[in-house]
């Protein structure tokens, strides 16, 4: 595509050339100025030829050098400059304009193609629910989340669609590329070029934390163009107003704001207020590596909560922002859920015993968090369900259900965060259908796609 468009800014400039060269004949004042010019030049030199390739334009004086002038080998520099010129303009358009929606198309796949099959039945029974999903990354995409897109997995309209009340916008602020690209540095972090890509303020390409306050102003500007069928709720009060106003209008869908990681504090537990008065009520302790809070279930820090971390999980808790254990170390995990005095989510995973890794949890673990009144969201990616279809997702569902009880199971998607879901956002009906065909009980369905996120959001969310 990019390489249509950049022969066709040639082929323009060409013409341009060509026609700018007609008109100069005839303005012999100008001529020499554009003769300074390489392409015009090439163009002048072809007229002075034998063959009239341009019949009323071979009196310019100007084409009497030889290949040996100083002058024809400064137009031979200049033309090797405005080719270099042409060329790093063309790569920062394709930066800017091409890489974002490619990157986007790349890593945020379906596998199933749309219309989504769902049974009748399943269908007017998904319609009655109220779906809850813990976690999706779109707030870092480069789509308009009020429009419609072919491709990625979360917009409004998509969410409209699939009749998601409640979406969890988390947003990671660093992607360390630490394995699988030898060549790279330990620390290299991707997300800065994508970020830099879409033009998002240059505070924010250095800094994590201004990358996540400039998400949140993402979503709430979301909120403002949506004029009204969309709104960012923090509180209890609002979660139940928001959801009274749904019973009249079906149509209407919300969010709350998370992050994921809190490498974006950098340091500073103040942040956490500011963060907290941007909106955010939700917050991973940790995302792709270990940071000053704790160690994650990746890279080379699996270690437990830091004293730093310890004084964070004070402060959320004090807060009432909601505790997000995914990514978790196990030691970190243990660390928290000794010390925590309310219920804790793992908003994004799966289980060891489905799909054996560092990314899921432990039996003995899922137990502990259901214990304490949590609530575990299953990620629709193979990673976490140890398959690719919506048979997976369910079969890591019911696992859970049968450990812990089925009202401590939920949905979290992990959509629009570099992975391949077997549907995006209109689909999740798929697993209403799904769950029906497993013979599980329209209430308990009910509670896996969303009641039980809902209870844990009334129990952690601030009244006010
Ligand atoms: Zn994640």
């Amino acid at each position: 595509m990019c390489g249509i468009a950049l022969g066709d800014f040639l082929e323009a400039l060409d013409k341009f050339a060509y026609y700018a060269y007609i008109e100069a004949d005839a303005i012999g004042t100008v001529q020499h100025s554009l003769y300074r010019i390489p392409y015009c030049r090439r163009y002048m030199a072809m007229s002075s030829g034998q063959e009239n390739l341009f019949p009323g334009v071979r009196n310019a004086s100007c084409w009497q050098e030889t290949e040996s002038s100083p002058m024809y080998k400064r137009g031979w520099k200049r033309c090797l400059i405005g080719g270099a010129t042409a060329f790093a303009l063309a790569g920062v358009l394709f930066f800017f304009w091409c890489v974002p929606p490619l990157f986007d198309r790349l890593v945020n796949r379906t596998r199933l193609n749309r219309p989504y099959v769902v049974m009748p039945e399943a269908e007017a029974l998904h319609q009655s629910l109220t779906v809850v999903d813990l976690h999706c990354d779109a707030l870092i995409s480069s789509r308009d989340l009020s429009v419609r897109a072919n491709y990625g997995h979360v917009d409004l309209p998509r969410l409209t669609e699939g009749n998601v009340a409640l979406q969890i916008f988390a947003i990671p602020t660093q992607t360390p590329v630490c394995a699988g690209v030898p060549w790279l540095p330990t620390d290299f972090d991707a997300l800065t070029l994508l970020i830099a890509a879409q033009r998002w303020p240059r505070r924010a390409w250095t800094s994590t934390f201004e990358r996540a306050l400039y998400a949140t102003e993402r979503l709430h500007a979301l909120e403002k163009r949506s004029e009204g069928t969309f709104r960012i709720v923090a509180s209890t009060t609002q979660l139940e107003a928001y959801l009274r106003d749904r019973e009249r209008a079906p149509t209407l869908t919300a969010g709350v704001l998370g992050v994921e990681g809190l490498h974006c504090l950098e340091g500073n537990l103040e942040n956490l207020d500011t963060l907290y008065d941007a909106g955010v009520r939700i917050a991973g302790l940790v995302h792709l590596a270990g940071n000053d809070v704790g160690g994650a279930a990746h890279g080379g820090n699996r270690g437990g909560l830091t004293a730093f971390g310890e004084a964070v999980v004070r402060r959320m808790e004090e807060k009432r922002i909601l505790i997000d254990l995914a990514h978790a170390s196990p030691a970190l995990i243990d660390d928290v859920l000794d010390i925590a005095t309310r219920p804790v989510t793992v908003s994004h995973a799966g289980f060891t015993g489905v799909c054996d890794n560092e990314r899921n949890l432990s039996d003995v673990h899922a137990r502990r968090i259901a214990g304490q009144g949590g609530v575990i969201g299953v990620a629709y990616f193979p990673w976490t369900t140890g398959g690719r279809d919506v048979a997976s997702i369910t079969r890591a569902l019911l696992y859970g259900v049968a450990l812990v009880g089925v009202d401590h199971l939920a949905l979290g998607s992990d959509f629009d965060g570099a992975v391949t879901t077997p549907f995006d956002a209109s689909g999740v009906s798929l697993i209403t259908d799904a769950l029906l065909q497993a013979d599980m009980s329209r209430d308990d369905i009910a509670k896996i796609m969303g009641e039980n996120a809902l209870r844990l959001l009334r129990e952690t969310l601030p009244e006010n």
